[in-house]
Formats: structure tokens, sequence, C-alpha cells
């Protein structure tokens, strides 16, 4: 990522803000805040179950949260180290631990800073289970490599021909950090709960965090994140920042040729492309919603993430991007209108925009995951009660969900569900 910049945008989560915007209003704000923030050193106790616990501040090792009987208890490295925050949102008290596992995705490890409550739906998802490391399928050489630029400390840029659509790089989250307790806690908390959460880490991933390029902040830890962080949601959208060293490397671009998606389940992110990247071409990531007018976007990359955007949609034709503007308004409208009808049950008109909704996107170089077009779509059918087109739609959702071999199993178990439901149907129907 481009020096100076802060928090990036999440594709599949349109939610575009940056906690150290949130931080600067924080340090006004705190003067006025009755909230007594407390940090404690919890002790190292054999695993338990977090209800039982005496303290309402030390979850037990191994534990954390409510945890589902059935489900492994999760080793953490270290004591979980908490602290209990009043949030000026809420009535009562939150309590923000840091828990770290060394151990985590065959030793990348990992130092999570969140509530107890997001902390047991995570283990709930068995995010922190360690699977092994998703492998890209690289028979054909690593895809890209991080490179020094002019100007630009660093940058990624692809080593060979990558696929539209193909998953090249698949990231893992050194921190991850819920922007609640970004927020919330004292400035000083803050820094010292995220440098323990940064040196507890094991020594390579360490390194790599403090290998990243730095922002113009004063400390240390804000440095690293500002221009570093991607910005997630988990559970009820629970917004919070990931720390994934390699995708820190891409820049921005108002044309990106990728975009990740981040799994919950999987605590993972995957950079796709959304067309064919050919080799020296850098890749580049939207650290803003593509459909934010340019204006808007250039003056928020300035103001936010501290540069002058020099993409090619920027520093390229002026009609270039007003044409790219007029589709993004229009897939944005058109997308609006899609949720509409299908709420009010026109599913017909919500299929024929779904298509034009394609058009356009292809249009502006910004096509959907195939996958999840025909999960739309198939669902959509099914909702018409066509169910041949549905199922059309299904097994193509299917194959494409295989294709794509995303580390997170479960929307290809969804779309195979329901292609099985509509063949058991039309089982019923030719046989009745
Ligand atoms: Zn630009």
């Amino acid at each position: 990522m481009t020096p100076g910049a802060a928090v990036s945008y999440s594709h599949r989560f349109s939610q575009w803000l940056s906690p150290f915007l949130l931080l600067a209003v924080q340090a006004v704000a705190w003067a006025t805040c009755n909230a007594a923030a407390q940090a404690e050193q919890c002790p190292n106790r054999p695993a338990g179950r977090l209800e039982a616990d005496d303290s309402p501040y030390c979850p037990v090792p191994g534990r954390i949260g409510i945890v589902p009987e059935e489900q492994d208890a999760i080793s953490w490295s270290y004591p979980p180290k908490c602290m209990s925050q009043t949030p000026r949102s809420q009535d009562g008290p939150r309590l923000d631990c840091l828990f770290t596992s060394t151990t985590f995705r065959n030793g990348h490890g990992t130092s999570i800073v969140t509530s107890s409550t997001t902390a047991s739906h995570l283990a709930g998802l068995e995010a922190f289970e360690d699977a092994p490391t998703p492998v890209i399928r690289d028979a054909l050489g690593p895809a890209y490599e991080v490179v020094p630029f002019p100007g630009k400390r660093t940058g990624v840029v692809a080593k060979r021909r990558i696929r539209r659509g193909e998953i090249f790089m698949v990231d893992l989250p050194a921190l991850f950090i819920s922007v609640s307790f970004l927020a919330d806690a004292k400035p000083h908390h803050r820094r010292r709960m995220l440098k323990q959460a940064i040196n507890q880490l094991p020594e390579v991933t360490r390194s790599r965090v403090y290998g990243l390029p730095r922002g113009s902040a004063e400390y240390e830890v804000d440095a690293i994140l500002g221009p570093n962080a991607h910005t997630v949601m988990v559970g009820d959208g629970e917004v919070h920042v990931g720390l994934f060293t390699e995708v820190a490397r891409i820049n921005h671009s108002c044309r990106p040729n990728a975009y990740f998606r981040f799994s919950e389940r999987r605590l993972t992110v995957e950079v796709v492309a959304y067309h064919a990247i050919e080799p020296g071409d850098e890749i580049t990531l939207s650290y803003v919603p593509l459909e934010t007018p340019s204006s808007t976007r250039r003056q928020y990359l300035k103001s936010h993430w501290g540069f002058d955007c020099t993409c090619t949609l920027c520093t390229g034709p002026a009609t270039d991007l007003e044409e790219s503007e007029s589709w993004r308004r229009k897939i944005k409208s058109l997308r609006e209108t899609i949720a509409n009808a299908r709420s009010e049950g026109f599913y017909h008109d919500a299929i024929v925009m779904t298509e034009e909704w394609l058009m356009f996107a292809e249009w502006d170089m910004q096509p959907p995951l195939m996958a999840e077009y025909h999960d739309t779509l198939a669902n959509l059918y099914f909702l018409k009660g066509d169910m041949v087109n549905a199922t059309r739609h299904a097994r193509m959702a299917v194959d494409e969900w295989v294709r794509l071999g995303s580390v997170d199993d479960e929307p290809l178990e969804k779309a195979r569900l329901l292609l099985r439901r509509l063949e058991a149907m039309d089982g019923r129907r030719r046989g009745g």
C-alpha cells in the first residue's frame, strides 16, 4: 500500500471508514468521557469455561467466551490480556482481549484484539481451527512478486499471466483488531496492547510486520497500521482492521485489476483478478468503494491516505473517466433496483436487471465473481418458479465455485444444496 495511506476498503463489504479517523474524533471526545479503561494482565490458569470464571476480566486460557461443548478448546500461546472499556455508544462495559496463537496455520501466527463476544463468534465458526495453510495451485510458478517502485516504496507485479477470476494471493491476518477497541481504548493503552500483539507473533511474521512501509504517525504501531491495514466485517457487522502483510503491499487504483474477499470462517483473505493480468503488470486494489464519485474519491485519497491518485483512470482521457463514472452510477442504482424488485416479488424484472448489471460491470472492467452471479440467478429463477433455468444456473454456480477453489467451501456447499434440492424436485415431478 502507498505510504501515508489509511485503512483500506474491503471489496465485498462496502464499509468505508478509517479507524484512524475515529481515533482523531476519540482523542477530542475522550476528555469528556468518563469511561474507565482497565488494563490487566490475566493469570495463566488451566482451561475451564469462561462463565464459571470468578474474574469478569480474564477469560480462561484455552477458552474464549462460550465455545460449543463438542468443540476442542483453543490453546492460546500467551495468557490473554484484557481491558474493560465503557463505549460511548453503549450502556454496559465491553471486554476487549488480546489473544495470540503462534501456531495458527502452520506457524504463521496471529494476534487478535477484540471483544469476547466476537472472539466467541469466530471460535464458533472454527475460524481459528488449524487447518492446513491454503495452497495456491502454482504449477505455473509464483503469480506475483513484490518489487521496488520509483516514487512508491513497493508494489506488487504479476510474474506470470493471471486468469480472470483467479485467486492468486491468499493471506492471513498477522493482526486482527476490533475498530471499537481502537476507538474506545485510551491511546497509551491501545498502543501498549498493539505493541504486545505484534511482539507476541512468531519471528517470521513479526519481522514482516516491522518490515512494512510506514505512515507518518508519531507512534510506531500507528505508523505501521495506518497505511497497511484493511477493514473487514465479522458477525453482525462488527468492523475489524486486519493487517495482512502480503495484501498490504498492493497499491491503489481507481480502476483496479483485483479485489479481495474476506472469509471470517477461515480468517483468510483471497485476492481475485477482475480480468486477465499479464506478466509485468502492476496488481492493484481500490482503497475506496468503486461507485464513489471521482472528485470525492480523489479528495478522500488525498486527505485520508495522503496521496494524489495517479492511476490510469485519474491520469487518462477525461472521456474515459466520465464513461466509467456513468457506468458506476448505473451499476449502483441497478443494484438497488434489483434488491427492491426482489423484495417486492418482481422476480422476472430482477432477473432481467441482473443480466443487464453483469453487462455494465463487464464494461467497467469490474465483473462479479461468476459463481456469485449464477448463485443469484439460480435463486431468482427458483423464486420465480422457473426450475429449468434455476437448475441450469445452480449447476453453473457449483462448477464456478469448484473452479474458484476458495479456502472457504461454505458457498460451494450452499450451491450444491440448492442444486440437489432442484434435482430432487425435478425427479419427483418426472416420477409423479
Ligand atoms: Zn485514481
